[in-house]
C-alpha cells in the first residue's frame, strides 16, 4: 500500500506540481516539474537510500537542500523508503546542524553540493552515509516498501527560543490530519497556485504550503529564499491564487510597495486582487500591518494560530467576518480548550492556556519521554500560550513564559502593549518584556527601534502611553536599539531582549 500522498499524486500525473526559477531567483525562465516527475524521481531517491535493504524502518535521514524540486523529491524519497525525514535549516551554522544530526540519530545525510563542505566532514566524523544530490540516481527502481500511515514521518526541531531545541515527531497520519484540516477549511483545490517563500525546516513551509499544495494536486511555485522584489514580481504576474507568510514578510512587502513607483504599485496591487486568499501566521499579526496590507492589497489577511507540535489549531473563517487581532475558531479535526493554572476550564472573557487535542497533535518529542509527559495534561497538549475568547473568537495573549507579564499582581500581555506602542509616530518596531523586580515581581520594559532621526525620552513616552493604556501596563524603562534580536524564523527572541535590560 502506498502512502495516500503518493496515491493522490498518481491521479494528477501530468499536472504541474512544482515550478522553480532557473538560474537566479529573478530569472525569466523556469523549471517545471509534473506530479509524474516527482513520483519517478522520489522512487529513484528511495531506491538509492535503500541500497540493499527493503525498508529503512524509520531510520532518520537528515537533508539539507535549498527549496525546489530536489528538496521535495528527497522528502518523498525518504518517506517512500520508510525513513523519517529530518530537514535541516539552510541558514544554520555548523553547531546547530550538528546538534540536529546528533540528536535525531540520523544515519544518512543527503546534501546539495552547496553544503558539501560543511556536511561531508560532519558525516565522516560521525561515520554516517553521505549522499550528494548531484550523484547519478539509479535507473532501475526497486519495489518500495508498504509504509503504514501510523509510522513516524518527520522530525522538526522547535525554534529554540527556550532551552535546547526538541525534536517534534509527527507520523504520516498526523501530517495527513494537519493537511486535510487546512484543505477543508481553506478550500484548497487542484486549480490553486501558491507562491512558496517560507523556510523548509519549519511546519509553516512544509505542511501549510508545500504538503497542502501537493495533497490538493495544486501548483507550488517555489523560491529558494524570500526577496521582496522577486515576490512582488511574481505576484504582479496575476496568476497566483494563494499566498501564506509570517507577519515580518508582510512588513517587508509593504515597505517594498511603498518604495515602488505609482505605476508599479498599481500592478502589484492588481496581482494581489487576483488571489483568492492571503494568510498570516506563526507570530502575532499587528493590527496596523493587517490594516496597511488591506489598504494596498484589498485582502483582509486570514490570521491563523498553530505550532509545530499541533499543526494549525485556530483560524479565522474563509468566508464571513474576520475580526482584526483575533485568530478565529478551532479548525476541523481540532479540539481546543482554555484552562486556568489548576486545569479548570475558564469561561469566555477569562484568559486561559490553550490546550489542544486531536489527530493533528504530535505523539512525542524525539527520545525525550520526560518532556513529552510534561507537555500533556489529561491527553491535551499544553501549548504554553494564553488566549481569551471574546465574541466567539479566540484572541492570543502571548506565551505564558515571556509575553505574559505579571506586574504588581496584574497579568498583562506584552503583545497588547506592543500593539499600542507601534501606533506611536516615532516608533518603528518594539519588543516588550517583563524584567524581574523585587517590588513589582516584574517590570514592563520596552526595546524600541525608532523611525530614522527620531528621539524619544521615557518621560514623553510614558505620558503618551498613559493616555492609551492602564498605568500598570506603561513601560517603566525603555532602550533604543538599532534592531531587535530575531531567530532564524524572524521571530523576536524575547529572552535576549530581557538580557538587554539586565
Ligand atoms: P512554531 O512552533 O515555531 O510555529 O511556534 C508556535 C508558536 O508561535 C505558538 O506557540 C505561538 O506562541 C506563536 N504563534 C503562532 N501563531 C500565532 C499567532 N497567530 N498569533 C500569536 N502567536 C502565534
Amino acid at each position: 500500500m502506498n502512502l495516500p500522498l503518493i496515491t493522490r499524486a498518481q491521479e494528477h500525473n501530468e499536472k504541474i506540481a512544482i515550478i522553480v526559477p532557473r538560474g537566479s531567483a529573478n530569472a525569466t525562465t523556469v523549471g517545471v516539474f509534473t506530479y509524474r516527475d516527482l513520483l519517478y524521481t522520489s522512487s529513484q531517491i528511495a531506491t538509492s537510500l535503500l541500497e540493499n535493504a527493503d525498508d529503512l524502518h524509520e531510520q532518520r535521514v537528515a537533508f539539507l537542500i535549498p527549496a525546489g524540486f530536489e528538496y521535495v523529491a528527497t522528502q518523498w524519497g525518504i518517506w517512500r523508503a520508510g525513513g523519517i525525514a529530518v530537514p535541516l535549516c539552510v541558514s544554520h551554522p555548523r553547531p546547530e546542524l550538528e546538534y540536529v544530526i546528533t540528536n535525531s540519530g540520523a544515519s544518512i545525510i543527503v546534501a546539495h553540493p552547496n553544503f558539501e563542505d560543511i556536511l561531508r566532514s560532519l558525516a565522516e566524523e560521525k561515520n554516517l552515509r553521505f549522499i550528494l544530490t548531484s550523484e547519478t540516481l539509479p535507473s532501475n527502481v526497486k519495489n518500495l516498501p508498504d509504509v503504514d500511515i501510523t509510522r513516524r514521518a518527520l522530525i522538526l526541531y522547535t525554534s529554540g527560543t527556550t532551552g535546547k531545541p526538541k525534536g517534534v515527531v509527527t507520523t504520516h497520519q498526523n501530517i495527513q490530519a494537519q493537511v486535510t484540516s487546512l484543505i477543508n477549511a481553506w478550500e484548497w483545490t487542484s486549480s490553486d497556485r501558491i507562491l512558496h517563500v517560507l523556510p523548509l525546516h519549519h511546519i509553516h513551509g512544509i505542511v501549510n504550503v508545500l504538503s497542502c499544495a501537493l495533497w490538493a494536486g495544486a501548483e507550488c511555485h517555489m523560491l529558494s529564499k524570500f526577496d521582496a522584489e522577486v515576490v512582488w514580481n511574481r505576484i504582479s504576474h496575476g496568476d497566483l491564487t494563494l499566498f501564506m507568510a509570517v507577519p515580518t514578510i508582510y512588513v517587508k512587502l509593504i515597505a517594498a510597495w511603498e518604495n515602488a513607483s505609482k505605476e508599479r504599485q498599481k500592478s502589484m496591487s492588481a496581482g494581489c486582487a487576483k488571489m483568492r486568499l492571503m494568510v498570516s501566521g506563526s507570530a502575532a499579526l499587528p493590527v496596523q500591518v493587517l490594516e496597511k496590507w488591506q489598504s494596498i492589497s484589498g485582502h483582509f489577511l486570514l490570521e491563523r494560530y498553530g505550532m509545530t507540535e499541533i499543526g494549525m489549531a485556530l483560524s479565522n473563517c474563509l468566508h464571513g467576518e474576520r475580526l482584526p487581532g483575533y485568530v478565529g475558531q478551532p479548525l476541523p479535526q481540532v479540539e481546543v480548550r482554555l484552562v486556568d493554572e489548576s486545569g479548570e476550564l475558564v469561561p469566555p472573557g477569562t484568559p486561559g492556556e490553550i490546550q489542544v487535542k486531536g489527530a493533528t497533535v504530535f505523539g512525542e518529542y524525539w527520545q525525550n519521554p520526560q518532556a513529552t509527559a510534561k507537555a500533556f495534561q489529561d491527553g491535551w497538549f499544553r501549548t504554553g500560550d494564553l488566549a481569551v475568547v471574546e465574541n466567539d473568537n479566540y484572541r492570543i495573549l502571548g506565551r505564558m513564559s515571556v509575553d505574559i507579564i505579571k506586574t504588581g499582581g496584574y497579568k498583562v500581555s506584552a503583545l497588547e502593549i506592543e500593539e499600542v506602542l507601534r501606533t506611536h509616530p516615532d516608533i518603528q518596531e518594539c519588543a516588550v518584556v517583563g524584567v524581574a523586580d523585587i517590588e513589582w515581581g516584574e517590570r514592563v520594559c520596552a526595546a524600541l527601534v525608532l523611525e530614522s532621526s527620531q528621539t524619544l525620552t521615557l518621560e514623553s513616552l510614558r505620558s503618551w502611553a498613559k493616555e492609551r493604556l492602564a498605568v500598570y501596563k506603561v513601560p517603566t524603562q525603555i532602550l533604543i536599539v538599532e534592531e531587535l534580536p530575531r531567530n532564524a524564523m524572524g521571530k523576536v527572541t524575547k529572552p535576549i531582549v530581557v538580557e538587554l535590560f539586565c
